[in-house]
């Protein structure tokens, strides 16, 4: 598969379409009886290059079948055993780190060189765990003078792993590297936008000599092949990221098994909020960053940037010709991942236009985008508290930005949405920081920075957006059941 990408990316404008292959228990496999296949197309250009298959409930029956007969010898195997193969499959990944990059940006529409940062991500998710495994404890202690108490873990049994198409091989490895590190096995689902990356991955494990049926990788839409991997009973628990509304079908999908763990990662509409004593350049390359890294197509992403009314018109002045300097469409800004999201995108700019927003940057693109679903950055004012433009997760590359008189109003402003995912504060008010940090209703809050990310430290969202903590000690609670034993003489 590397080889045959190869030759196809040499060849990109050629006529021939990829068409992408299952990987289930070690082996390619062509899928169902139906031959149903989705178009992939290149966000660059806005032409297709891959068929994507549509697993049926027989092609996800195989690898459930597969990742549970693998799970009993892959649970007993040693931590060092599958720590050394997640090594090897670190080392394969960076070793095609170039060729894995120009995929992605090909995929996804994401500039090559937010593709390779992301591909060394991935390449860490699997570093990371091949040690946290190592050097994990029991956490024994006596209780009551009585009895040694220490926790045992064991692996939950097969998961169903489900990414969006965002940052698709790192998000999926964000999952594959804890799950098969803990113990678990796999049937993983990226999703049907962006599912190259993770086809090559399938040829990374069985290079990798991966056990057959430890990771099996299945593609298809969320309607038929994810609900058929999250409902099926074989099926133990599920890693899921992705948006809300998907979050609460998983959530009603899986309710009956109430045995299958289930980690929800869903959306965000995040704020920045910035007070009168920042450095002004460096809060608008934060908050500029924060708005526009990808396109706006990370889930940490501040899309409502809050302002203190005494710096305020300078702020947007800075911001606007730092934005329209830095995120330069086709320069250092990449595509949008879709027609259907390019288009989902513009409505929110119609719907900005039609309620009296003030374009400060850019305007609506045009409805029928031509090679490639390109749009510049748009930075709108003048938008209510209450629009759809400020309370729903837009997910491209717009920001709203209104004023604040006080820290408390700051406070509620950035409370004040269903969402809870991340936020970031600029201040140099060393109290201030702790103060607005604690009292913000996010998962993740940067305080002077934006994306600072350790593996061991908690990750997932308050409110809607989502259940659960991913990273470190939380994957493992995530992957493994724990049994509290006592002993006494
Ligand atoms: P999505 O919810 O449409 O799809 C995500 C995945 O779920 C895809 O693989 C899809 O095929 C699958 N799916 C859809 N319906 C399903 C079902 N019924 N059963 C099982 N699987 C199903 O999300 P998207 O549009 O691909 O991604 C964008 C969203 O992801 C945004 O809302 C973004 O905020 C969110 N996101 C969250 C995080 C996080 O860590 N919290 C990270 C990245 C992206």
């Amino acid at each position: 598969t590397l080889s045959s990408a190869e030759a196809f990316i040499s060849n990109q404008d050629g006529q021939s379409l990829l068409t992408l292959e299952n990987y289930i228990g070690g082996q390619f496999s062509e899928n169902t009886s139906e031959n149903i296949f989705i178009s992939s197309f290149n966000p660059k250009t806005g032409r297709e290059y891959a068929k994507v298959p549509v697993s049926d409930e027989t092609a996800v029956q195989s690898a459930v079948d597969a990742a549970k007969a693998a799970f009993p010898s892959w649970a007993k195997l040693s931590r060092r055993e599958r720590s050394h193969h997640l090594r090897r499959i670190a080392s394969l990944l960076q070793e095609n780190r170039e060729l894995l990059a120009v995929w992605e940006s090909i995929d996804q529409g994401k500039t090559l060189e937010r593709a390779r940062v992301e591909i060394d991500r991935a390449v860490s998710n699997f570093q990371y765990f091949s040690s946290y495994i190592l050097h994990d404890d029991n956490r024994a202690r006596m209780v009551d003078g009585v009895a040694l108490t220490y926790e045992h873990r064991s692996a939950i049994g097969p998961f169903a792993l489900i990414s969006p198409w965002n940052m698709p091989l790192y998000l999926l490895t964000w999952k594959i590297a804890p799950c098969i590190a803990f113990g678990c096995t796999a049937v993983a689902k990226p999703s049907e936008v962006t599912s190259m990356t993770a086809y090559l991955l399938a040829e990374v494990l069985r290079r990798a000599e991966l056990p057959p049926g430890v990771v099996n990788i299945i593609f298809g839409d969320g309607r038929t092949t994810g609900t058929a991997v999250v409902t099926n009973p074989d099926i133990h628990g599920v890693s899921f990221t992705g948006g809300t509304a998907t979050g609460v079908q998983i959530r009603k999908l899986t309710a009956e098994y109430i045995y299958k763990h289930v980690s929800l990662e869903l959306g965000g509409k995040n704020p920045t909020l910035v007070f009168e004593d920042v450095e002004l350049d460096e809060a608008v390359r934060v908050a500029s960053q924060a708005a526009f890294e990808n396109q706006g197509e990370i889930c940490l992403c501040g899309s409502r940037i809050y302002v203190h009314s005494s710096i305020y018109d300078d702020f947007i002045a800075k911001f606007k010709s730092h934005a329209a300097q830095a995120y330069r469409s086709q320069v250092t800004m990449g595509a949008i991942v879709s027609l259907p999201h390019y288009q989902k995108i513009r409505s929110y700019l119609e719907l900005a236009k039609d309620e009296g927003a003030k374009f400060e940057l850019g305007d609506i693109p045009p409805r029928e985008p031509q090679n490639g679903y390109w749009m510049d950055p748009v930075v709108l004012t003048g938008v209510s508290q209450s629009s759809r433009v400020v309370q729903e997760e837009i997910f491209g590359p717009v920001v709203t930005i209104a004023q604040f008189d006080t820290e408390e109003t700051a406070v509620q402003l950035a409370n004040d949405n269903a969402n809870g995912l991340a936020s970031v504060v600029l201040t140099r008010d060393g109290k201030r920081m702790r103060r607005v940090g604690e009292q913000i209703q996010a998962g993740l809050v940067w305080v002077n920075c934006w994306l600072v990310r350790e593996l061991g430290t908690p990750f997932g969202g308050m409110k809607n957006s989502g259940v659960g903590r991913e990273g470190g000690d939380y994957s493992r609670d995530v992957f493994t059941n724990v049994r509290t034993i006592h002993l006494a003489q």
